[in-house]
């Protein structure tokens, strides 16, 4: 069967489904959202967002890209991170890197043959370089991406925690978490490398190399 046309069955199964558990579900629903989540993920499909937490509709905000990005010069992320911030009032912002990241891996090359795709990930290049130290001293690429996704999700974080909108949040007394996960697609668990509260510390942004 042709995707699209399956996609569209398993739908009206899914919602069928749903409707059976709970009637009302949807109606619910359909009034507001409230959830306490922005999740900033990996487009890779291995890494969907409410599967992987078993979340429902409802609990997530989203908003994915190649390797989790968080850039003050991309105006989708930074809508998305205004209304979560601002009108949704989330509690927690999740910054959730993967290993095996294609996103991160390409970054270690140039692909000049993808070009949008290749000023993207001067992003994660800066990354890199603002820890080459540790990472070129690394046996192989392999290692490189993994360290790396690593690093990414918590620079993306670091970043988060610098910007207006969120010094906005912490200064008004609001609670609010700033988490970056890394998932691993072989075990299918995530882990939590950094949670930053706007008490911490080291709560600043982290330097980027130029
Ligand atoms: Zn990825």
């Amino acid at each position: 069967m042709e995707v699209a046309k399956r996609l569209m069955l398993e739908n009206r199964a899914w919602a069928t489904e749903v409707l059976s558990r709970d009637p009302d579900r949807f109606k619910r629903l359909a009034v507001r959202q409230a959830p306490d989540v922005l999740w900033i993920g990996c487009s890779d499909s291995r890494v969907p967002a409410e599967l992987i937490t078993n979340a429902d509709p409802g609990d997530l905000f989203v908003h994915r890209n190649i390797a989790n990005l968080v850039c003050e010069d991309d105006p989708n992320l930074m809508s998305v991170l205004q209304y979560a911030l601002e009108v949704l009032r989330v509690g927690n912002v999740i910054v959730c890197g993967h290993q095996g990241c294609g996103g991160v891996r390409a970054s270690l090359a140039r692909v000049p043959e993808l070009p949008h795709v290749d000023a993207r990930l001067d992003k994660i290049r800066q990354v890199y370089r603002a820890h080459c130290g540790e990472l070129d001293r690394l046996d192989n690429d392999d290692a490189r991406t993994a360290r790396l996704v690593e690093l990414n999700a918590i620079a993306q974080v670091r970043k988060l925690a610098g910007m207006p909108l969120v010094r906005k949040v912490w200064d008004s007394g609001r609670a609010l978490r700033l988490h970056a996960w890394i998932y691993s697609l072989e075990t299918g668990l995530l882990e939590e490398r950094l949670c930053l509260d706007g008490t911490d510390a080291d709560a600043s942004p982290e330097p980027l190399a130029a």
